[in-house]
Formats: C-alpha cells, structure tokens, sequence
C-alpha cells in the first residue's frame, strides 16, 4: 500500500497510559479491559455499523514468551469460527513496512463483561447451565483441532446479556497434550487443574496449592500415586494425608436456588456433575464429550453447536516453533499482511476468506 495513503487512515488516542493508533473507521474508543498482552477497548466500528472489542498487542516479538504468545493468538483467531470462541473481525497495524513494525490490533466481537463479573450475579439454573454448556461446546471445538487452551479461567471467559458466552485468549494454548503431567506453563493459580500443580516442580506455591486440593477432595488413591513418575510420587506420599469432603459438604443446598422442587432437582444435578469434574485423576474425571449428555447440562444439547466441524489450523507446528525475536517479527508481520491482502482483496469485509480460497 501506499505509505501516505497508510498515513491518512489511522489516528491516535490515548487510553490510559497507552496510546491506540487505529484505524478512521474506529471511534469512541474506551478502555475495557486489560490482560498479560495489554490494553482492550470498546469501539464502534463505522463501516460495519456495529461496536467491537479492539486489543492492542505492543511490540508482540519483543521476547521470546511474548511472541510465541501473540502468533499463536492470531494464527489460532484467524482460523477458529466457533460461536463460543470470539472471532477475529479484523487485524491490522499501522506501521507501513516490517522495519518500522511494532504493534498490532486485534478486532473481535465486542461482549459486555467477563465470567469474573458474572460470578457475583445470582444466576439461575437455566442461566449456569446454559453458560456451562457453551464453555464445554468451546473447549469440545478447541478440542477437536487438537487445541488445549491451558488457561481457562473467569477473566478469560467472556458474556453477553442475553447470555452468550464466548472464550478468548490461545495465548497458551498447545497443540495436543501427551503424558499425565502437561508442561507447567503459566496456568493462573486457582484454576489449575491437579496435573498442571503437579508437574510444577512445586515451589512453596504450588505446595500450598496441591495442599488446598487434597484438603478438599482428600489424598488420592495409591492408583494414581503409581501413575506418578518418582519424584512426584514421593512428594504427594509426603504431604499430609486428608480424608476430604463429601460434595454434599462441599456444595450445600444453600449455594444453589433449590427453592422449588425442579430447583433441588437440578442442585442435585449440579453438584453430581461437579462431583464428577472435580476428580483428581485425569483419567477418571469426565470428558467434555461425557459432560455434555449429563442430565444438568444435556437439555441444551444442539448438535449444530457440539458437533461443528473442527477447525483446520494451516501451521501443524504452532506449538514447536522456536525463533529468534527478528525472525518472530517477520513471522508475525506476514500473519498482519496476509490479513490486510485478504480483506483489500474485497472478500467479505472484515471477514478471512473461506480456508479454500486461502490455501490456493
Ligand atoms: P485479554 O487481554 O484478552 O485477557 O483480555 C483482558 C480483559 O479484557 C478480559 O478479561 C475482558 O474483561 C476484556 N475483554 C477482552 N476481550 C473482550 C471482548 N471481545 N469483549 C469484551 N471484553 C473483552
């Protein structure tokens, strides 16, 4: 493109401590969000007459963590259309040649708050089953290209008040998990699953993490003490032998609405299916496939949104990749090309070509 061109369709905005250099066709611009990556902001997008989400991702290439991070994020939005994972309406960067490339935005579908907000809401049974089935739709799509998300968590589960629910964030995401202990990763603390705990080499943190777990659910079974690799298994042999909960301890009555009878009905349904979610051995806790025919979560069931055809991810090796910080540069301002050659080429706008005409 023409670099004055380039010039004449981007303006600035300062939203916080950080300025947006975005494109005309954004305005009202507001901060919303913030996350490991940067800031997110509200924006109404004039051309196609709608309010998005905008992220700015700053100097993505600028260290190993990060880059990997950012293109595995775009390559993954890019290719992903899944109505519970957000999608990537546009991409761009106002920097005009790879020399003087620095940041990049990300355009998504604009929602109105994060799990971590709606948790304090009393919701319903219809509403938490619903959210619950559309987070498990999510990760069966993720899932079915091979893709863990490894980072699931309130602030990265998204809402709308008409109660979709979409998943963002594939920052950490990993193609295909092998072995009972995945690689410990940055996984928020609370939410980490007991495998993830337990292949962290425990420092005191985790310590106390895997502590809290056992506490709750008790010392697991010498089966899965045998599954361990040495040195594991001798620190969960040491920790302190706990008798745990019953869930009907661990989740009353009272934290659920049971005050009519299809309302007890479905607390008991809850806390059978958390019974089952809950389970310290990977390999005996429910599947998403599983979860999905359960009786607390089956009545949304629409094989449309379940069984959508899984996605096909161009780059096998998005997991392996290891690059020095200029050759991430490169990799990453082909991915912002490629995305701007798609959409001047007039396919619909905003929107990536079908995978077809792509792979040409
Ligand atoms: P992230 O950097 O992607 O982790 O996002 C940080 C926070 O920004 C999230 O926890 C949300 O509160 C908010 N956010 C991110 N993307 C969106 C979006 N598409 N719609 C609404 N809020 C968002």
């Amino acid at each position: 493109m023409n670099k004055n061109k380039k010039d004449k369709e981007f303006y600035s905005v300062d939203v916080g401590d950080s300025t947006f250099t975005v494109l005309k066709r954004y305005q009202n611009l507001r901060p919303i969000g913030s996350g490991a990556q940067g800031i997110v902001c509200s924006a109404y997008d004039q051309t196609l007459d709608r309010n998005v989400a905008i992220k700015k991702l700053s100097r993505p290439f600028q260290n190993q963590t990060h880059a990997k991070r950012a293109y595995r994020e775009l390559v993954l939005m890019k290719y992903v259309n899944h109505k519970n994972i957000i999608g990537l309406l546009n991409v761009f960067s106002p920097q005009k040649s790879l020399e003087e490339f620095q940041d990049v935005y990300l355009v998504m579908e604009l929602m109105d708050a994060n799990l971590c907000q709606v948790i304090q809401m009393e919701l319903d049974h219809e509403r938490l089953s619903y959210l619950l089935y559309q987070m498990l739709c999510g990760i069966k799509h993720l899932h079915s290209a091979g893709i863990i998300h490894r980072d699931l968590k309130p602030s990265n589960i998204v809402v709308k008040s008409d109660c979709t629910l979409k998943i963002l964030d594939f920052g950490l995401a990993r193609t295909a998990a092998t072995g009972l202990l995945m690689t410990p990763y940055v996984v928020t603390r609370y939410y980490r699953a007991p495998e993830v705990i337990l292949g962290m080499g425990y420092q005191a943190n985790d310590i106390d993490q895997w502590n809290k777990v056992i506490e709750q659910l008790g010392t697991p079974s010498q089966d899965f003490l045998m599954k361990l690799n040495q040195s594991v298994r001798t620190y969960v042999e040491n920790r302190p032998r706990y008798a745990g909960y019953t869930f009907e301890k661990l989740f009353p009555d009272v934290l659920f609405p049971a005050d009519s009878d299809h309302n007890k009905l479905k607390a008991s349904q809850a806390r059978d299916l958390l019974s089952k979610m809950l389970v310290i051995d990977a390999s005996k806790r429910i599947s998403v496939d599983e979860a999905l025919q359960h009786p607390y979560i089956n009545v949304w069931y629409d094989p449309a949104e379940v069984e959508a055809p899984p996605p096909k991810i161009p780059d096998k090796h998005l997991d392996e990749r290891e690059h020095t910080v200029e050759e991430w540069k490169d990799l990453i301002y082909k991915e912002v090309t490629e995305w701007e050659e798609w959409t001047k080429n007039g396919v619909i706008k905003g929107q990536p070509p079908p995978l077809a005409q792509v792979q040409q």
